[in-house]
């Protein structure tokens, strides 16, 4: 088992090219792996200084992939909890803790969290990964990472406890204010099109409707055909939506082409829908991930 996992990690280092980084003493704190920036946060803001975190992907990554690191493949080695996104979003995840082991220490974090069928048909057989984008969900989130953290140092549970209804608490004022901004949009404006069908929960939850997304797909792996884009400027301009919102972790090249086909235009201010934003942005945390979509999407439906 140890020898596989070594013979494993080795082949990372050989294929990657890097050295290996030296391991660090431990000092007593749980170490903990989060994969998505979102899960890392809750696990940053749950579990405090009382663990040692390493968040595998960085502000304006897509995590439908991951380039797996040395520097990753060690945390994971080493790591005593493992919380995942879930809902089929690691795939990357699974083939690695098969080879390496782990799996023993994987928390998924979508548990119990009522997860959508996404709206092309055509992935039917798929769930729509992207559920932290709802404020009742985030607190779902957050509330698993102080159970995933109290069952593992029950000794720190009123800690993370602590922390944690401090979030939520956050979240449900986030929320309150999400649905105050979505209720001045007028009824006819609420049709969205986004760069990648990323933004289902948000739309549902928050009384809007997708009109179509450019990437007619749960992530980006496959570009739209032509007769796909000409069909999505059609029903732009017959359903009469003027703005298409970008993503900050999807290229907008395709947006922009459908724009100009269908004569709406591309709000400038990007959606944080698959990362949170970088330190500074104000959508580094989850309510100011879910306010800052909530104020893009306010603004540009109901201007003009
Ligand atoms: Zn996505």
């Amino acid at each position: 088992m140890r020898r596989g996992l070594t013979l494993a990690v080795g082949l990372v280092m050989i294929l990657t090219g890097c050295a290996p980084s030296s391991p660090e003493p431990s000092d007593g704190r749980l170490r903990v792996v989060a994969t998505t920036t979102q899960v890392g946060e809750a696990a940053r803001a749950v579990g405090g200084d009382e663990i040692r975190l390493t968040v595998l992907l960085r502000p304006g990554a897509e995590p439908h992939e991951f380039e797996l690191t040395t520097a990753a493949a060690a945390a994971i080695e080493r790591s005593d909890l493992i919380l995942e996104s879930g809902a089929g979003l690691e795939r990357w995840l699974e083939g690695m803790l098969a080879t390496i082991g782990g799996r023993d220490r994987l928390r998924d974090m979508s548990a119990g969290v009522p997860l959508r069928a996404p709206d092309d048909p055509a992935q039917a057989d798929e769930v729509d990964p992207h559920w932290w984008l709802t404020a009742p969900n985030a607190i779902v989130l957050v509330e698993h990472v102080r159970d995933a953290l109290s069952a593992a140092r029950p000794d720190l549970a009123s800690g993370f406890a602590e922390r944690a209804a401090a979030y939520v608490t956050r979240l449900q004022a986030a929320d309150v204010e999400i649905r105050r901004l979505m209720a001045e949009v007028p009824p006819g404006r609420r049709g969205i099109v986004t760069n990648h069908d990323a933004i289902g929960y948000f739309v549902a939850e928050y009384g809007l409707h997708l009109v179509g997304s450019v990437f007619p797909s749960l992530d980006v792996s496959s570009e739209p055909n032509p007769a796909q884009l000409a069909a999505l400027a059609d029903t732009i301009r017959s359903e009469g939506v003027t703005a298409i919102f970008s993503e900050s972790a999807v290229n907008p090249r395709l947006a922009q082409a459908i724009a100009q086909e269908s004569g709406a235009r591309v709000v400038d201010d990007p959606l944080y829908t698959d990362s949170l934003g970088p330190p500074g942005s104000g959508a580094e945390t989850l309510d100011g991930m879910l306010l800052h979509d909530a104020r893009v999407i306010h603004d540009a439906l109901t201007a003009g």
